[in-house]
């Protein structure tokens, strides 16, 4: 997590850099920092807390035309100042900001750096106190940059400055994001293009173990061995107004409210010219030829996964189970011949899959990866990659990337289905159409979803969601969604499993989500409410039109059941909204949270 910035050019850099930095405090929001160079020497800013914390203590007097910043989600030590990045060397001479986790940090200390006096708790200061040691021996500073990074076990990306060399940027990178941005007497460095976007669209990727010296008018590439690559820099398709909130009090509101028009896009981008669905010849031969597909995902993606895989099961009849990342790296069920991986992650980035990327690839196995960013490692390290389209998602918690997942499962599986030759199960382009009509609908009933958050949530200390078969998926992410945001305790449950065990914890008042769109099982969930109803729970019965009574709190449009996540969620992602503005919390950065997570 994290993130980083740089520039290196004629213009005020600390300017750049904040801005920078708060295009990307999604990624991480603990503390910050800057190191700006003036012509004599490299200042230091940092503060606990956000990127206005940090504003705040800038002198504004140094001006400076080079500099580096970063934005902290902490792994090594508590925030705090200390904590922050950038970190020092001892003598001074070099200042480091780094994203990632140095697994024998303590090692390396043990080995190298005995009697050096730490300022701070972190992982990262061994980096920079290894460069000054090397430096001190006598190495130039790309030599001691190198020689450290060759003991370096874990994920980095690092942008360190010299104070003896006004010229320079070095960086390098290894399983944490980093790109280079180019422009005519200035370059940049970034995790992420959303943040230089504002001098430059020009960007040049970076693989793992690379490193780079960057000063005003060139970027060199190189491998740890000192051979240099040379690599073209690629156009960053982001259009700027995408990243800002416009007229919106929060991202995650505009997030919720895009979802219509993300899945239009969704078909618009998978139809041909005929209008019927596609999907690339190579990535339909990997899907039908497998004889299991595993999809491999964490958090919210892992609940578009549980979703998938009912649409691939019953639309393409192709066997699928779906694995935590974290969970399925240490506990590899035992494989069939011809598996098959899907990935699933909004940023493409997620540590927890990417190791199990690199495991299932050492073992000869296909991955495909369903990602919103192109050219993430996901994407560049599996054989194939399905877009979301569903452009930049900056609220911590996801919504419309969860829906632009499901989305696109749905067409690999009606594609697949075809080309399998089994019996078409609806008219995909056609239902999907409906949904996004649905959502419409959905995000114009606001109110009456605040009204609900505010009934059932603003006083409860957790909450319960249930539902059977897809539902039930739902349900999960109904209660991710108001855990991440509003701190309740939610659970989601199979409505049969309540009466297993979690009964116990229903008291008077408990509010129970229940989502009831399935017609199969709309008697069973109904008994699931009654039996909660009758220990003093607040049942909150989430329908569909057609399966709807009476005692229904709200009714959403009918679509196809099979699709019916895409729609049932909103009205969940909008009571999660609310319930965390009642209680005044921050929406879009939920404490101890960040967008990517790049840890593992
Ligand atoms: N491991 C480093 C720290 O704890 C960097 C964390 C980050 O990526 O923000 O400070």
């Amino acid at each position: 997590m994290c993130g980083i910035v740089g520039y290196i050019g004629n213009q005020d850099a600390k300017e750049i850099l904040l801005k920078g930095l708060e295009k990307l405090e999604y990624r991480g929001y603990d503390s910050a920092g800057i190191a700006v160079r003036d012509n004599s020497q490299v200042h230091v800013f940092k503060a606990k807390g956000r990127i206005a914390d940090l504003r705040a203590v800038v002198d504004a007097s140094v001006s400076a035309n080079t500099g580096i910043g970063h934005t902290r989600w902490a792994t090594h030590g508590v925030p705090s100042h200390d904590n922050a990045h950038p970190h020092q060397s001892t003598a001074g001479r070099f200042t480091l900001v780094h994203n990632g986790v140095i697994e024998n940090y303590s090692i390396l200390k043990r080995e190298y750096l005995e009697g050096t006096a730490f300022v701070s708790e972190t992982d990262t200061e061994v980096i920079v106190q290894l460069i000054e040691k090397f430096a001190n021996e006598g190495m130039e500073t790309e030599e001691a940059f190198r020689q450290t990074l060759k003991l370096l076990k874990g994920s980095y990306a690092l942008a360190l400055l010299d104070e003896q060399n006004d010229e320079t940027i070095f960086v390098a990178k290894n399983k944490s994001p980093l790109l280079v941005g180019t422009g005519s007497d200035f370059n940049v460095v970034a995790s992420d293009a959303m943040a230089m976007l504002q001098v430059t669209d020009q960007y040049v990727e970076l693989m793992d173990k690379e490193m780079v010296i960057v000063t005003k008018n060139d970027v060199t590439i190189k491998t740890l061995d000192g051979t240099v690559v040379e690599r073209s820099p690629y156009k960053a398709e982001l259009d700027a107004s995408d990243i800002e909130k416009g007229t919106y009090p929060h991202y995650m509101l505009k997030e919720i409210d895009e979802q219509p028009l993300v899945i239009r896009k969704i078909i618009q981008k998978y139809q041909d010219e005929q209008g019927s669905l596609q999907i690339d010849q190579n990535i339909l031969d990997a899907v039908t030829s497998s004889d299991r597909v595993y999809i491999i995902a964490c958090g919210t993606s892992y609940h578009a996964g549980l979703v998938g895989k009912q649409l691939l099961e019953q639309m393409a009849k192709i066997p699928v189970e779906v694995h935590v990342a974290s969970e399925f790296g240490y506990n590899m069920p035992l494989l069939p011949e011809k598996p098959l991986f899907i990935f699933i992650s909004q940023s493409g980035e997620t540590a927890d899959s990417r190791a199990v990327l690199v495991a299932v690839k050492e073992l000869g196995h296909k991955a495909l990866t369903i990602t919103n960013v192109q050219g993430s490692t996901l994407s560049r390290e599996a054989d194939y990659t399905l877009l979301l389209h569903a452009g930049p998602e900056i609220a911590v918690a996801s919504t419309k990337a969860y829906t632009a997942q499901i989305a696109v499962l749905s067409i690999l599986a009606h594609v697949a289905a075809a080309s399998k030759g089994e019996a078409e199960s609806m008219n995909l382009v056609k239902e999907l159409g409906i949904v996004a009509n649905a959502m419409e609908v959905l995000c114009d009933s606001k109110e009456e979803m605040d009204y609900i958050a505010r009934e059932y949530l603003s006083f409860t200390r957790n909450a319960f969601f249930i539902g059977r078969g897809i539902d039930y998926y739902v349900g999960l992410e109904g209660a991710l969604k108001l855990k991440e945001i509003s701190y309740i305790q939610a659970e989601g449950f199979a409505g049969g499993e309540l009466k297993h065990g979690t009964i116990a914890l229903i008291e008077e008042g408990t509010p129970v989500v229940a989502i009831a769109t399935q017609e199969n099982v709309n008697l069973s969930i109904r008994g699931n409410v009654k039996e909660v109803a009758a220990r003093g729970a607040n049942p909150c019965i989430i329908s569909m039109k057609g399966l709807d009574t009476d005692e229904d709190r709200f009714v959403i449009p009918a679509v196809h059941d099979l699709l019916s996540p895409l729609v049932s969620v909103v009205p969940l992602q909008l009571i999660a909204y609310y319930a965390a503005l009642h209680r005044d919390c921050d929406v879009d950065k939920p404490r101890n949270l960040a967008k990517s997570v790049t840890v593992e």
